[in-house]
């Protein structure tokens, strides 16, 4: 298969990052990166929904036609923090543009990026399904954690992710870990749900908390709802392999996984299972989502 070029986008909350990408049959590098703020609800408090969807397509058109200028691009693979439907469309996308923005989804963003690129093949994908990607050439069978500001799941089987007709596929991290009263809110706005309970925002709270009694925060206590979701995908499909990425997962590294290992006996059968030969860490690079969207974009 002869060596592809690829410009690839991860479209986050904070940044909006692009790089162009080679991809030779199964193996995929960076060429050249750059980022740039996301016009985010705080960082640009008057730009409406429109505004901020139109800032983010001439971002993505002009680095298409810069990457032009020095390499012939193949395709165009865009990842988005949010869920993707069978056709392909944005179903909700509130880390970029709030509430505000629900009226603009479901968006077939690849049609308005068509039209400005025209000839281009273009590919939208969930980032955490973009970033699973990159795994595929590795394992046939498994989930994808990301431990970010929030926390993003995807299963992938058979090299395929497991999504459904509406993008709900991995919104296990929306269900509720915690009902009580007092637990603390997610970024959708519901209470106790494991995006709330296993985030880098969440590990700072209990931080914060341990500090203020003078005690060491209790990292086992931490990852017991994450132990409490890979029991979950265990025991419903069997899966063997568990891979966690994203800036939490880095900071932490081997002790969160450990952690995880330690909470997983507690959580169901115990049928001989190595908690700790299926529960890894991906590589700290920071560079999933983008490498994977491009792998996927050349492997159909
Ligand atoms: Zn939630």
């Amino acid at each position: 298969m002869p060596l592809r070029h690829v410009v690839s986008f991860d479209i986050g909350g904070t940044n909006l990052r692009t790089a162009v990408v080679a991809v030779d049959g199964s193996r995929a590098h960076l060429l050249s990166q750059s980022r740039r703020p996301t016009p985010n609800h705080l960082l640009r408090p008057a730009m409406c929904a429109s505004e901020r969807l139109d800032a983010v397509l001439d971002f993505i058109v002009t680095e298409v036609n810069d990457a032009r200028r020095n390499h012939a691009i193949d395709a165009v693979a865009a990842a988005f923090p949010g869920p993707v439907d069978a056709e392909g469309r944005i179903v909700a996308l509130p880390t970029l543009w709030g509430d505000e923005g629900a009226a603009l989804c479901p968006l077939a963003l690849d049609r308005l990026l068509e039209a400005r690129l025209p000839g281009m093949p273009i590919r939208l994908f969930n980032d955490v399904t973009a970033a699973g990607h990159r795994f595929v050439g590795e394992h046939r069978d498994f989930a994808l954690f990301t431990l970010g500001s929030g926390v993003g799941l995807k299963v992938f089987i058979d090299g395929r992710p497991q999504v459904g007709p509406h993008g709900a596929g991995g919104e296990l991290t929306h269900m509720v870990f915690d009902p009580s009263p007092a637990a603390p809110v997610c970024d959708c706005g519901g209470r106790g749900h494991l995006g709330a309970l296993a985030s880098g925002r969440a590990w700072q709270r209990v931080r914060a908390a341990a500090e203020e009694s003078e005690q060491k925060p209790d990292l086992d206590d931490f990852a017991e709802p994450l132990a409490r979701a890979v029991a979950m995908l265990h025991y419903a499909l069997g899966l063997e392999v568990f891979l966690f990425s994203g800036g939490l997962s880095e900071a932490l590294g081997e002790a969160l996984r450990t952690a995880i290992v330690r909470r997983l006996p507690e959580q169901g059968w115990s049928c001989g299972q190595d908690w700790s030969a299926l529960i890894r860490l991906a590589p700290d690079d920071d560079a999933h989502a983008l490498l994977g969207g491009a792998l996927a974009v050349c492997r159909s």
